[in-house]
């Protein structure tokens, strides 16, 4: 049994055995869970002060609970950049890494369970068992692309993760990945969501997106990879809307390409195409103090982006 416990980090929480103790933060507008095992002799006060890994944190957004559970974290070496010289490197990465986190997204709302890419398949199954959410309670995967690191959970040997869910993609990106087993992966990771894998033809940023489930836009960005979608999550009525845009890939490390947007990565198909697609969302998402999410930014990996000189800055939302 879980205690859950309002509040700041010093409240007192009165447990009668070993058990997870969940502890929530609120903050701004989201949640920010932290879970650890103790084991207390019965009847033992003690208060809140947490070590630990934070692994889950929550946001709503309207009628939309979204949580960013983290797959994968470790530290990297900034030799996948394109377009930034060692004096770049220096000033923005003195430690000469990277901290390389790989997230996915849970969306519960509107009569939905919508899981947003699947990381490796690592510890999302532990983190939605936290949030008390069966892989068969998820109608909705949707994917931003098909590399390994966003459908590693799709399915193991043969068998769909995500029993009952149907699998949305875009047309562009299952076309590339697919048509000539370029990938055949991302074809295994496919197979057994045959018949249940729905394409949509994402739109431009401008446009508001294509809605492809009520509250559920999805919007091109090509240039990650050939059909790299980006999702807007919205919702709210004519007086006050609240959005969402998380953003896949469209980032690796923050740390040198908020300051200069410019720079790529070699895991990007069209490095070239990934820079443009990726001022444009950073000036959007800065000009309408939206909201941003990504796939590899650092937890809580939720914020807001704003103009710094002639690049951006992330203020993260914990
Ligand atoms: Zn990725």
């Amino acid at each position: 049994m879980d205690y859950i416990c309002g509040g700041n980090k010093t409240r007192k929480i009165l447990l009668s055995k070993p058990l997870t103790v969940r502890i929530i933060y609120h903050n701004e507008r989201g949640i920010l869970m932290k879970y650890i095992t103790w084991g207390i002799l019965m009847g033992t006060t003690i208060t809140g002060i947490l070590t630990g890994e934070d692994l889950i944190f929550s946001y709503k957004v309207g009628q939309f609970d979204v949580y960013m559970l983290v797959e994968n974290n470790r530290q990297s070496v900034p030799s996948i950049l394109i377009g930034a010289g060692q004096d770049d490197v220096n000033r923005y990465l003195p430690s000469g890494t990277y901290k390389a986190e790989t997230n996915t997204f849970l969306i519960k709302g509107m009569g939905r369970t919508i899981v947003v890419d699947t990381g490796f398949g690592s510890t999302i199954f532990d983190s939605m068992k936290k949030l008390r959410i069966s892989p068969a309670d998820v109608d909705v995967v949707l994917l931003t692309h098909l590399h390994g690191d966003h459908i590693g959970g799709l399915a193991r040997e043969g068998k769909a993760l995500f029993p009952k869910a149907k699998v949305y993609l875009s047309a562009r990106e299952m076309q590339y990945w697919t048509a000539s087993n370029i990938n055949q992966g991302a074809v295994n990771a496919l197979k057994p969501y045959a018949g249940k894998t729905e394409t949509f033809n994402p739109s431009g940023l401008n446009t508001g997106g294509t809605e492809i489930l009520p509250g559920i836009h999805a919007i091109a960005a090509f240039g990650h990879t050939p059909g790299h979608t980006v999702f807007l999550i919205e919702s709210g009525n004519n007086d006050s809307v609240d959005q969402l845009l998380i953003w896949g890939d469209l980032m690796h490390v923050q740390d040198i390409q908020f300051p200069l947007p410019d720079v790529s990565v070699t895991y990007d198909t069209d490095p070239v195409a990934a820079a443009g697609v990726r001022k444009q969302i950073l000036a959007w998402a800065a000009r309408n103090d939206t909201p941003v999410a990504g796939m590899h930014l650092s937890f809580p990996a939720l914020g807001r982006v704003k103009v710094d000189g002639n690049g951006y800055r992330f203020i993260p939302l914990n």
